[in-house]
C-alpha cells in the first residue's frame, strides 16, 4: 500500500469542488505527509492529474530513495524556488491554484504572483491539515512506536532518578534515553519541573534539584523513526519520609492528584466519533470546577498529535472540531496552584469506531508514582 499516493489522490479529489486546478503545498511537514520526502526547501504542486515535487540538486538522490516514482522538477542553482514553481505551473497549464496561507510569507506570495500572471491564486488553508487529522494504519503504527520509545525512555529516567539531579540535567538525560531507545529525539523540549515550578504549565528547566521539591512534573515525548510524535505527562511523587509534612502536605497532593485523574478518566469515557471536541474538554473541566479548582486549569484539554506535536483537532473550549475515528489526541487535564505546584496527567488516545483506545501505558495511580520512599 502506497499511503503517500493515497493521500495525494484524496487531496486531488477535493480540488474540483473548490474550482481549483491545483494546490501549491509549501508547508514542509505537509510535503512530507504527501510524499515521504523529509528534506527541506521543496514544495509540492498537487494537480488534479499530476503531482510534481519542486526541489533542488542537494535532494536528487534522497527523492529517488524516499519517494520513488514521484515526478520531480529539480531546479538548477541558477533558478530560484518561486521561478521553478512558476515554470511548473505554466508547463502544466494550471490556472486556478490554491496556496497555503499559513505556510507562505507575504513576500513569497508577492514574488510568486508577479512570476505567474496567468495564474489566479486562491488562499486555501488547512486542506492538508484536515487530511492529517485522521490517521491511516501506517501512521497509527508510527505513533505507537513513538509512544513505545517514550515509555522505555521514561522507565530509564525513573530508574536512574536521584534527589540531587537538577531540571536541566534531567532534560539532557531524557534526550539521551529517547535517542538510545530508537527515537530521532524529543518531540519537544521536555518539561521537567520540580515542586512549585510545576505550577508553570510550560516551565523552562533550571538548576533546581529534584530533592528540594516533593513532586516532579515530567512532560516528554519522542519523535519516532518516521517523524511521528508522542506526548505524555506524569507527576512523580518525590516525597521522602522526612519531607512529607513540609511544603506540600500529603492530603493536598493526594486530593489534587485524584481530581486530575478523575477529570482525565471522565474525558476519556466521552471520547467517541461524532462528539464535539469541546464537549470532551467540558467534561474534564466540569470535574475540576466541581472540585473547586476551576480557576486553576488554564489550558485546553488536549490536541492532535502526528507529524507535529500540536495539530488538528484542538480539544479545547472554543474548538469546532468533531471527533472522528482515526484521530489521535492527547488528554491532559491539570491543576496549577501558584507557589504550591501543579499536577498534569497526559495520555495519548486513538478515537476508534466505538470509543477510545488509550495508547499510552505508563502507570498513573499516585501510589505507583512514588520514587524515593
Ligand atoms: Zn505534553
Ligand atoms: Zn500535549
Amino acid at each position: 500500500m502506497d499511503y503517500s499516493a493515497r493521500r495525494r489522490e484524496q487531496l486531488a479529489g477535493r480540488l474540483p469542488p473548490e474550482g481549483l486546478d491545483a494546490l501549491l503545498v509549501s508547508s514542509a511537514v505537509n510535503v512530507t505527509y504527501l510524499t515521504g520526502f523529509t528534506g527541506d526547501s521543496s514544495v509540492l504542486v498537487v494537480g488534479r492529474q499530476r503531482v510534481v515535487l519542486v526541489s533542488d540538486r542537494r535532494f536528487t538522490e534522497q527523492i529517488a530513495e524516499e519517494c520513488p516514482g514521484l515526478e520531480a522538477h529539480i531546479r538548477p542553482p541558477s533558478q530560484k524556488l518561486p521561478e521553478a514553481v512558476a515554470e511548473v505551473l505554466t508547463r502544466l497549464g494550471l490556472r486556478a491554484v490554491g496556496f497555503e496561507t499559513t505556510a507562505l510569507t507575504v513576500a513569497e506570495f508577492e514574488t510568486l504572483k508577479e512570476l505567474t500572471p496567468t495564474v489566479s491564486w486562491k488562499g486555501a488553508a488547512d486542506r492538508v491539515e484536515k487530511l492529517r487529522a485522521i490517521k491511516d494504519e501506517s501512521e497509527i503504527a508510527e505513533i505507537r512506536q513513538a509512544i513505545r520509545i517514550a515509555e522505555r525512555s521514561f522507565a530509564a529516567f525513573r530508574a536512574l532518578l536521584r534527589p540531587d539531579d537538577n531540571e536541566k540535567d534531567l532534560c539532557d538525560a531524557m534526550e539521551g534515553y529517547i535517542r538510545r531507545n530508537g527515537g530521532q529525539g524529543s518531540s519537544f523540549p521536555p518539561i521537567i519541573a520540580v515542586g512549585e515550578r510545576a505550577a508553570l504549565p510550560h516551565a523552562p528547566p533550571t538548576g533546581r534539584v529534584v530533592g528540594s521539591g516533593q513532586l516532579l512534573l515530567v512532560d516528554w515525548g519522542a519523535t519516532g523513526p518516521l517523524s511521528y510524535k508522542s506526548d505524555l505527562t506524569r507527576v512523580l511523587d518525590t516525597r521522602t519520609k522526612s519531607s512529607s509534612r513540609t511544603a506540600i502536605t500529603a492530603p493536598e497532593l493526594e486530593a489534587i492528584y485524584a481530581v486530575v485523574l478523575q477529570a482525565q478518566e471522565t474525558a476519556r469515557r466521552g471520547v467517541r466519533p461524532g462528539v464535539a471536541a469541546r464537549e470532551v474538554d467540558a467534561a474534564a473541566r466540569r470535574v475540576i470546577a466541581d472540585a473547586g479548582f476551576g480557576d486553576y486549569f488554564g489550558h485546553g484539554l488536549g490536541h492532535g498529535i502526528g507529524l507535529q506535536i500540536h495539530e488538528a483537532p484542538a480539544v479545547r473550549p472554543n474548538s469546532d472540531a468533531v471527533l472522528q475515528a482515526g484521530m489521535v489526541i492527547t488528554l491532559e487535564p491539570g491543576i496549577y496552584l501558584p507557589g504550591w505546584g501543579g499536577v498534569r496527567i497526559e495520555d495519548d488516545v486513538l478515537v476508534t469506531p466505538d470509543g477510545a483506545e488509550v495508547l499510552t501505558h505508563v502507570p498513573k495511580q499516585l501510589e505507583e508514582m512514588r520514587v524515593f520512599a
